[in-house]
């Protein structure tokens, strides 16, 4: 096939993946084409997932402030709440991201190509538009970024009116009055404590004994609390057997024999690569569990000049980490060297509360480190700008090794906790130790406090342990928030 035009690197895809490994190419001196399908460049992150969700969350939180001052202030919210009245912001957020993404992508010298891009061979992809305009290209380099979409499960009937998934739940008129939501990963816990902040009757249900399994579960304790306190629900250990819109409302049958009637679903079971339209057969490329493309540590798939960076690679799915590989992949295509492999990633998760974590958590710990880890906790009762936020049932925990000196993990509950995070995150790549919270200066009041007082907890332990009291300035610093 005989190309239209011929380009150093093709990105198919423009999430965050695709954006930053086009950046980074551009920025460099290639000659890049990006492909879009959907009509404005963005991805998931920006038209369907991130940015959409967090938006709402954020109005969640101004409507619960409201309320709470409405007595004060003598005024009173709409009962019929719409949702697009709650995410007004949206539109314009969206409109000038993709105006921002576009006019940068231009500007650095990349041609955008709207249309679904499917392999002819490894280096010659088919842009096929809406209207059915084919233009070929060849590339020296190609980056597959072509993300992910949510799994339905066959025995649910998602007809994205009633019974919707994460990609249609915010195209909804109005609020509902009930949800039921099935799964309890990270997009069904952030989307059921929002719902629920907003007053919709929201119960949630999964196999799992509690929701977000793969955080401390001291963390989630504090989640399903506030998230029971909100007026959820959740129901764990089952499985729905069958799901149906009766006419009037969405009637979901467990396997314990319950029945759940509600106004609408989320259903929230994972996500799929999206392969299919890509056509890999065309270049044999490797592919490892559900279809997700395999890659080295460089991003390099099976086919040498072919990268794959972002949600198509499988977990930990995230816009942050999809950034960071689109960029590492175009450095390893340059020839340059990333130094060292991604070690530590930050999870953040933007529920009502928010939920953050990085490095080991208890469990690997003490698989590492044996059962003399030292575990520090600050409540943000104890922290001066949590009581003046309101924010009181927050908690961090600080994982030290048995010396009691290495910082090894940090995890957060509480408003702020995906940026209170970052503090802890910096201190585990400098291999910090933990006195670094003690005997250096931080603001106050600030919820960053909680790490000085999670510290100073682990040098109390230690110093129990130890009896000995080699460390008089620290000894002293105990002594003296003991005194308090
Ligand atoms: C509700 C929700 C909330 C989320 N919240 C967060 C969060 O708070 N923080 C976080 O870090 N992550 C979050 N994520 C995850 C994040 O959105 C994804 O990890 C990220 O968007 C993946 O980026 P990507 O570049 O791999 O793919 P995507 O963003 O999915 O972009 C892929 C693009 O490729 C295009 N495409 C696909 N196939 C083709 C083809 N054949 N030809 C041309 N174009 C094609 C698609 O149209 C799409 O625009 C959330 C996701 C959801 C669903």
């Amino acid at each position: 096939m005989t190309p239209d035009e011929t380009f150093d690197l093709i990105v198919i895809g423009s999430g965050p993946g695709g954006q930053k490994a086009a950046d980074q190419a551009t920025k460099s001196g290639l000659k890049v084409a990006i492909v879009e399908r959907e009509r404005a460049v963005g991805g998931t992150c920006v038209h369907l997932g991130t940015i959409p969700s967090k938006t709402l969350r954020e109005a969640a939180l101004t409507i619960t402030t409201l309320k709470r001052n409405a007595d004060v202030f003598d005024f009173k919210l709409k009962d019929d709440m719409e949702v697009s009245t709650l995410m007004k912001r949206l539109d314009s957020v969206l409109q000038s991201y993709t105006s921002f993404i576009s006019s940068h992508i231009g500007s650095t010298g990349g041609k955008v190509f709207l249309g679904r891009a499917s392999f002819v061979d490894s280096h010659t992809v088919l842009v096929t538009s809406v209207k059915g305009t084919k233009t070929v290209l060849r590339g020296e380099n190609i980056v597959i970024a072509s993300g992910s979409r949510p799994r339905t499960p066959p025995e649910i009937p998602v007809d994205h009116e009633h019974i919707l998934d994460s990609d249609s739940i915010l195209s909804m008129i109005y609020l509902p009055r009930s949800l039921t939501v099935i799964g309890a990963g990270v997009i069904a816990s952030e989307y059921a404590s929002i719902f629920s902040l907003l007053g919709v009757e929201v119960t949630m249900i999964d196999r799992t004994p509690r929701p977000l399994m793969f955080m401390e579960p001291e963390l989630t304790a504090k989640f399903l609390d506030n998230f029971t306190r909100n007026g959820g629900n959740y129901i764990g250990n089952v499985k729905a057997t069958s799901v149906e819109w009766n006419g009037m409302q969405v009637r979901t049958v467990l396997d314990n024999g319950q029945e759940l009637l509600s106004d609408k679903m989320l259903v929230a079971q994972g996500r799929l690569a999206n392969v299919e339209p890509l056509n890999l057969g065309a270049i044999q490329l490797a592919q490892g569990r559900n279809n997700v493309i395999s890659v080295d540590e460089n991003y390099q798939t099976s086919v040498p000049n072919i990268y794959a960076v972002g949600d198509v690679i499988g977990p930990p799915s995230l816009a942050s980490v999809s950034m960071e590989q689109g960029r590492r992949a175009v450095h390893h295509i340059l020839g340059k060297d990333s130094h060292h492999a991604i070690e530590l990633v930050p999870i953040g998760i933007y529920s009502v509360p928010e939920l953050s974590s990085v490095g080991l958590s208890e469990e690997q710990a003490r698989e590492k480190y044996g059962d003399h880890i030292i575990i520090g906790r600050a409540n943000f009762e104890e922290v001066a700008r949590g009581q003046i936020a309101g924010i009181q049932d927050g908690m961090l925990k600080m994982i030290a090794d048995p010396q009691g000196k290495k910082l090894l993990g940090v995890h957060i509950v509480a408003e702020g906790a995906t940026d209170l995070v970052h503090v802890g995150e910096m201190a585990i790549l400098n291999g910090n130790d933990i006195d670094i919270f003690l005997e250096n200066i931080l603001n106050f009041p600030t919820l960053g406090e909680a790490y000085r007082i999670a510290a100073l907890d682990i040098a109390a332990k230690r110093s129990k342990r130890h009896s000995k009291r080699h460390q008089p300035r620290i000894q002293k610093l105990i002594d003296e928030a003991e005194l308090n």
